[in-house]
């Protein structure tokens, strides 16, 4: 079993999925960001990410 973490923002009044900005580079993958308001898990001054947890039982 496997447990990844999808990252959101609600910055825009809906759960919106936070992208990383070079997905092609899975070596030095960074912070998701909010594509609207720039927003990261570590820097959040307004605290509008949220994330859930999602469980692959199909490993
Ligand atoms: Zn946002």
């Amino acid at each position: 079993m496997d447990v990844y973490r999808i990252w959101y923002c609600r910055c825009t009044g809906k759960p919106l999925e936070l992208s990383y900005e070079d997905p092609t580079e899975e070596e030095s993958r960074g912070e998701p960001v909010c594509q609207a308001c720039g927003a990261s898990p570590s820097s959040d001054p307004r605290k509008t990410i949220s994330y859930r947890d999602v469980e692959n039982w199909n490993d």
